[in-house]
């Protein structure tokens, strides 16, 4: 067993082939132009803020805006660092064996026409990419919107402009459209950015060793990705958990309904993942799950201007009932509290308050216009320093919104609380007209977020909250279990129970006291020694559901009984076999794990039994995964409170069962020829856990690393369901 410590993976260390991309010395424009209205053209233009060199290439011209060109990369004397492509597609594959044997870095292809548009994209696609590696060329996209590096300032994007630099946020979009209105949309709401990355057909570069540069990227504070597809997830989740404990990681994901699915596939060839497993990934690594781009501006707004909140109790001050009402529900919706003050600080905030105010929280001074300048920064600072509260929401509504003295005085006052190390944050709730839109970016450029309506700034709220909690337990350590010495390879198929039961012991997870029987006389001494109640049971491969076709008898309190009951099944099943098991009893929960293409080796929990694809209350989570996250993965059942007690009933040992979730993991990550398990029932108990079924499918064996990060790709996929 190797124990790895979160933040000192043997694969950190400092990736040079984004560096390349993000701070190049000197840049070539391929497909350079001066006529207005080509693409070519565009680029140029917004190359020329770049405060180093960029040479033009293009074989129709000997000069662009008075610079000499270059009919190609290999003419350009000296080094390149970055080459940007934006000629016809049929073009790039030549464009990048020049850049191979020219032994450029980096190359960022902006040109569309490869695996989004076909089949004979996909083979352009691949030509690009193995002449690209010839030379160790890492490129983004091809069908991208480019890149910036806002402090640079470098701009080799679509969108036009010199970027503004000083900001903390950095968008990776796989997008291009999309991502160019994430964008703009931040710029309107003052958002300054460090970084965008395009990625568009990601050919090359992966999202995780995306994720893992910017992780090392010092301007980069608060990371976005706006994803339509994760072929790389598990490298992505392995990244992740590094970061979250130490920047915010928010990721939209579209696709997520089968319509979106379907329209991710034909926009950008890529296939939507398994959306059960990779969310839990998301939950399990800290990630900040948006449900749409505006919501992880939303969220990257509150995070990168302020400490995230430090837990779910929200201050409200407002001058209006209504809104601080709403607001309350809301944030109740998403697991926060707006609890009632102390009566302490109730008293010392009444004097200051209207006669007919509320003091109780939502704080509400009601419109009393005149002194809104004086009473909204007091009160803010009042209750951030109050202890009671972990984030404060002034409510700026009409007239308050209005008021830039409102602003100016709410903006100095969170400035003196940051200085004074008050860590709680302070996040506007926008309720205003257009015309008051000055005041709200004079707030957000001094990092203040405003959110307009209750709605976003509970969303945006609940994630804060949601992201200050995962990231001081992300950082837990894990042990990667590795495959017990002499330990054979289990050939494809299924299991069979007695070979199944041994594996499960290897790895700690209790199976019944069973015996495998051929004849009745077998089965009613095997009973004999087990002791009464027995469970008699039909074998036969074929047989997947076994209580589907009478195939298992159960209380069985005699050898007689036992006798009977093992010649009926033995009818039932020519070929075939009885186990004989003891009875167990207590509350059948479920515990299965799959390889999942995408996130590799996956555990699920569940209230189990024959009803759990009925019920549908399971968890799941990426292995190998600690006793805690376990703990925390069985109290997300829906029917959680069945398994501590409710209703006079025996609670479970959830040490116990969590221990199974921890060994199924431990199980499928050591043996990664398993391709699915269910053990369907468990029995706990506030004494055991033990399971009455178990099922091993052995897929192909994968014939690979499987190292962090390792491809998990190869395993799964194919695997029949074994859900019983
Ligand atoms: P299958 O899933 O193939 O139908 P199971 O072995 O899971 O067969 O048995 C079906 C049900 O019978 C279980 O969900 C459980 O309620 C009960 N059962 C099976 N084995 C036992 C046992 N050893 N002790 C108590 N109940 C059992
Ligand atoms: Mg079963």
């Amino acid at each position: 067993m190797r124990v790895l410590t979160e933040g000192g993976a043997a694969s950190e260390g400092r990736p040079g082939a984004l560096s390349a991309l993000f701070e190049p010395r000197r840049v070539a424009l391929v497909g350079a132009s001066d006529q207005p209205g080509k693409m070519g053209e565009l680029f140029w233009r917004n190359l020329s803020s770049f405060p180093g060199e960029v040479v033009p290439i293009t074989t129709g011209a000997a000069s662009v805006a008075g610079r000499k060109a270059y009919p190609s990369l290999l003419d350009v004397e000296g080094e390149i660092d970055l080459a940007v492509v934006v000629v016809p597609a049929p073009a790039v594959p030549g464009v990048m064996r020049d850049a191979a044997a020219k032994g450029v870095r980096a190359a960022v292809v902006i040109t569309g026409g490869f695996a989004e548009a076909g089949p004979e994209g996909v083979r352009l696609q691949e030509e690009l990419v193995a002449a690209a590696r010839q030379g160790g060329v890492r490129v983004v996209g091809p069908n991208c919107f480019g890149v910036q590096n806002c402090d640079l300032p470098l701009n080799a994007s679509m969108a036009t402009g010199e970027p503004l630099g000083g900001g903390g946020i950095t968008l990776a979009t796989q997008s291009g459209a999309y991502g160019m209105a994430i964008y703009a949309l931040g710029l309107d709401e003052r958002t300054r950015f460090a970084k965008v990355y395009a990625a568009g057909n990601k050919a090359d570069i992966a999202d995780g060793e995306v994720l893992r540069y910017l992780r090392q990227d010092p301007a980069s504070r608060t990371l976005c990705f706006f994803l339509e597809s994760l072929p790389d997830g598990r490298a992505f989740y392995e990244e992740a958990r590094l970061t979250t404990p130490q920047k915010p990681v928010i990721v939209a994901k579209t696709g997520r309904s089968a319509a979106g699915a379907r329209a991710a596939q034909s926009h950008t060839g890529a296939l939507a993942g398994s959306e059960a497993v990779g969310r839990a990934a998301f939950e399990q690594a800290g990630i900040v799950q948006a449900r749409s781009g505006l919501e992880m501006m939303d969220v990257a707004r509150a995070l990168d201007a302020q400490p995230p909140p430090a837990g779910p109790r929200i201050a409200i001050v407002t001058n209006s009932g209504g809104t601080g009402v709403e607001l309350a529900d809301l944030l109740g919706e998403e697991g926060l509290e707006v609890p009632e003050l102390s009566a302490e600080l109730q008293a010392e905030l009444r004097p200051h308050l209207p006669a007919f105010a509320s003091s109780r929280n939502p704080v509400d001074m009601t419109p009393v216009w005149t002194r809104f300048a004086e009473l909204y920064p007091f009160l803010v600072e009042r209750l951030a320093r109050s202890g009671e509260v972990d984030a404060v929401v002034p409510v700026l509504l009409q007239r308050s919104a209005l008021d830039d003295k409102v602003a100016l005085a709410l903006r100095d006052t969170v400035a003196r609380l940051r200085a004074e190390g008050v860590e709680v944050p302070v996040y506007v709730c926008w309720v205003a007209p257009r015309c008051a839109r000055a005041n709200a970016d004079l707030l957000q450029e001094a990092g203040v977020p405003c959110f307009e309506w209750p709605e976003r700034t509970a969303r945006a709220l609940g994630h804060a909250v949601r992201y200050g909690q995962a990231r001081v337990r992300v950082g837990l350590p894990r042990v990667f279990p590795s495959r017990p010495a002499g330990f054979a390879a289990l050939g494809a198929g299924l299991v069979d129970a007695e070979t199944g039961a041994r594996l499960l012991a290897t790895f700690g997870v209790p199976t019944v006291e069973s015996v495998t029987c051929r004849t009745a006389a077998e089965a009613s001494l095997a009973a004999d020694r087990l002791g009464y109640p027995v469970v008699a049971k039909a074998l036969h491969p074929d047989l997947v559901h076994k209580s589907d076709v009478g195939g298992v008898l159960v209380g069985l309190g005699d050898a007689a009984a036992a006798y009977q009951a093992a010649s009926n099944l033995l009818a039932l099943v020519p070929g075939g076999e009885v186990l004989v098991q003891r009875q167990a009893n207590g509350i059948e929960v479920v515990v299965g794990g799959i390889q999942d293409a995408q996130f590799g080796p996956a555990v699920m929990v569940g209230l189990g039994g024959l009803l759990v694809e009925v019920l549908g209350d399971v968890a799941f989570a990426l292995a190998p995964l600690g006793q805690d996250e376990a703990r925390r993965l069985i109290a997300r059942l829906r029917g959680f409170p069945a398994l501590t007690g409710a209703r006079g009933r025996e609670a479970v040992d959830l040490d116990a069962l969590a221990a199974v979730v921890c060994a199924v993991g431990n199980l499928l990550v050591a043996v990664p020829e398993i391709a699915e398990l269910d053990l369907n029932p468990l029995f706990a108990t506030g004494r055991e856990c033990v399971a009455v079924d178990w099922r091993v499918l052995v897929g192909n064996p994968p014939g690979q690393d499987h190292a962090i990060g390792g491809n998990w790709t190869a395993q799964g996929g194919a695997a029949r369901s074994l859900s019983s």
